[in-house]
C-alpha cells in the first residue's frame, strides 16, 4: 500500500514537472535551452533619445542630432544619421514587455541624451532626458527591477563627470530610489555609482567609468577619481566574504577599442588599474556588461598567466546614429542574458534588432531576435574558456568571425567587411585588455602569447 502511494505521489510530481518543463519550452525561443534553473534579464544601453527628430520635407532639419548634415532615409523610427525618435524607445520596450516575466529585472547601461553640440544642451535638459527615459522605462515595466549605470552623455558638459556630488548624481538618486535602495543611492549621490543586492547571492555592482574616460578633463591627472577604485575592491572583498557573485554593469567598457589600433575605450592608466582589480577579484565576478560603444562583441579577461577568468558582454545600442564618413553603424538592437540561478555565470544571450529601413518602409516595427549565441558560433556555454576558443578560432576560419562581425553592426550593412588589419584589431580587442598582451598580439597579427592545446594553455615563446 505504502508502495502504491508512493508511486502514485512521484508520478503526479514527474507529470507536474513535465508539464512546467512543457510551458516553459513553449516560450522559449526554438532551438534555445531554457529550462528551470536559468535566470533571465534584460540589457538595454545607448538609448539616445532625439526630441528634436521628426519628419519633414528638408532632410537637414529632421534631427539636431545630424548636425545640419542631411538624413538619409528618415522614416517614422529614425535615420542612421539620427539619434532615436520616442517612437523608436517606444516600440523597443512594447517588444520587450511583451516577453517579459515577474522575476526578469533589467540592465541599463547609460547615455540617455542625444549626440548634439554642448550649446544645444544644459544641465536641465540632461536631467529632463533621463527623467523622460526613467518615466518611459518604469510605465513599460512597472514591477520589474531596474539597475542603471551613467553614460558620458548623462552629465552636461558631456564626459565631464566630477568626483563629487552634482546636480546629475543628485537627481539620478532621485529618479532610481523606486529600483534603488538607501545605500546605492548615497555612493550613486555622492559619485555615481554604487552596489545592490539582486536576490540572494546576486549583486550588481555599476561603476562610474566615465570618471576614467579620457576626455573627462576633471579626472585626468587622478590615481583614483571619487574612491571609486578602493570602494570597488572593498565592494568585491565583501561580496567574496558573502558568498555572493557579482555582476559588473558600466557604461564606457574596459579593454580596447574593436576598430581601432592600441585605442582603449578609457584612459590607459586607469584601464591598467581596472584590468588589475578584475585580476584580483575574478573569482567573485561572474559577468561583465557594458555599452557606450553602440556595437556588439565580446571579451575575455586572462589572467597574468594566460588563463581566462572572466567573461565580457558588450551591448548595441539602441540608437542606430552614425556619423557620415563612418563605415560602421547598428540596427537598433537589444538584448537578453540567461544566467544559471546556482552560480550565476552566463548561460546564453538572446539578440533582438530591428531592421531600421524595413520597419520606416512598412511604418510598422517588427523586432526580432537576430541571434542565440550559443547556436550561432556551436559554443557549450558562455565560460571565459568557450569565449577563448571562440576568439582563437577567429584567426584559423574566416566563417564564425565573418558572422561575428556581421552582428558587431546588428547586420547593418553586409557589403561592409573586415579581414587583414581589420580582424587582428577586432580578435585583439577581444582576447587582450592589458597593454602588455594587447601590444604583443597586434605585433604578432593576431596571434597573442596564448595558445590552446586541448583546453590546456601554452605561451607561444616570445
Ligand atoms: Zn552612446
Ligand atoms: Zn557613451
Amino acid at each position: 500500500m505504502t508502495c502504491v502511494h508512493f508511486l502514485f505521489i512521484s508520478e503526479e510530481n514527474d507529470l507536474q514537472r513535465l508539464h512546467t518543463l512543457r510551458l516553459l519550452w513553449k516560450r522559449a525561443p526554438a532551438k534555445s535551452s531554457y529550462l528551470p534553473g536559468t535566470g533571465r534579464f534584460w540589457h538595454i544601453t545607448d538609448l539616445h533619445l532625439d526630441p528634436t527628430y521628426h519628419l519633414t520635407p528638408d532632410p537637414t532639419k529632421v534631427c539636431f542630432s545630424s548636425k545640419g548634415v542631411p538624413a538619409t532615409n528618415p522614416g517614422v523610427f529614425g535615420d542612421f544619421l539620427c539619434d532615436s525618435p520616442y517612437r523608436l524607445i517606444q516600440s523597443a520596450f512594447d517588444h520587450m514587455a511583451t516577453l517579459t516575466k515577474p522575476d526578469d529585472f533589467i540592465i541599463w547601461t547609460g547615455d540617455s541624451p542625444p549626440h548634439v553640440p554642448a550649446g544645444e544642451l544644459s544641465t536641465d535638459l540632461v536631467v529632463q532626458v533621463i527623467e523622460n527615459m526613467t518615466e518611459t522605462i518604469r510605465q513599460h515595466f512597472p514591477n520589474i527591477a531596474v539597475y542603471p549605470a551613467l553614460g558620458n552623455h548623462d552629465y552636461w558638459p558631456q564626459d565631464q563627470m566630477p568626483t563629487s556630488t552634482n546636480a546629475v548624481y543628485r537627481a539620478a538618486a532621485e529618479l532610481w530610489r523606486p529600483w534603488l535602495q538607501n545605500e546605492a543611492l548615497l555612493t550613486l549621490s555622492q559619485g555615481g555609482f554604487y552596489s545592490q543586492l539582486v536576490k540572494p547571492g546576486l549583486r550588481v555592482v555599476s561603476l562610474n567609468t566615465i570618471l576614467y574616460y579620457g576626455p573627462n578633463k576633471v579626472t585626468e591627472n587622478m590615481t583614483d577619481p571619487a574612491g571609486q577604485f578602493e570602494w570597488l575592491e572593498k565592494t568585491l572583498q565583501k561580496a567574496a566574504r558573502s558568498l555572493e557573485k557579482v555582476y559588473i554593469i558600466a557604461h564606457v567598457p574596459v579593454g580596447y577599442l574593436p576598430w581601432a589600433r592600441r585605442t582603449t575605450a578609457l584612459r590607459e592608466k586607469h584601464n591598467e588599474r581596472l584590468v588589475s582589480i578584475f585580476r584580483k577579484h575574478s573569482d567573485v565576478i561572474a559577468g561583465h556588461f557594458y555599452g557606450h560603444t553602440h556595437r556588439d562583441s565580446i571579451m575575455v579577461l586572462l589572467d597574468q598567466q594566460g588563463k581566462p577568468v572572466n567573461s565580457l558582454f558588450v551591448s548595441p545600442a539602441v540608437t542606430p546614429i552614425k556619423s557620415l564618413l563612418e563605415p560602421y553603424s547598428n540596427n537598433p538592437a537589444l538584448r537578453m542574458y540567461l544566467y544559471d540561478t546556482e552560480d550565476f555565470s552566463m548561460q546564453d544571450i538572446w539578440q533582438y534588432f530591428l531592421n531600421l529601413t524595413e520597419a520606416n518602409e512598412r511604418q510598422s516595427a517588427a523586432w526580432r531576435r537576430e541571434y542565440v549565441l550559443r547556436e550561432a558560433f556551436g559554443l557549450a556555454d558562455l565560460k571565459p574558456l568557450s569565449l577563448l576558443k571562440l576568439g582563437l578560432s577567429f584567426m584559423e576560419q574566416s566563417t564564425a568571425f565573418d558572422s561575428y562581425f556581421k552582428h558587431f553592426m546588428v547586420g547593418y550593412d553586409s557589403s561592409v567587411t573586415c579581414g587583414g588589419a581589420c580582424k587582428i584589431s577586432q580578435v585583439c580587442a577581444m582576447l587582450y585588455l592589458d597593454q602588455l598582451a594587447y601590444s604583443r598580439c597586434v605585433e604578432k597579427g593576431g596571434r597573442g602569447g596564448i595558445h590552446l592545446r586541448g583546453n590546456i594553455i601554452v605561451e607561444l615563446a616570445s
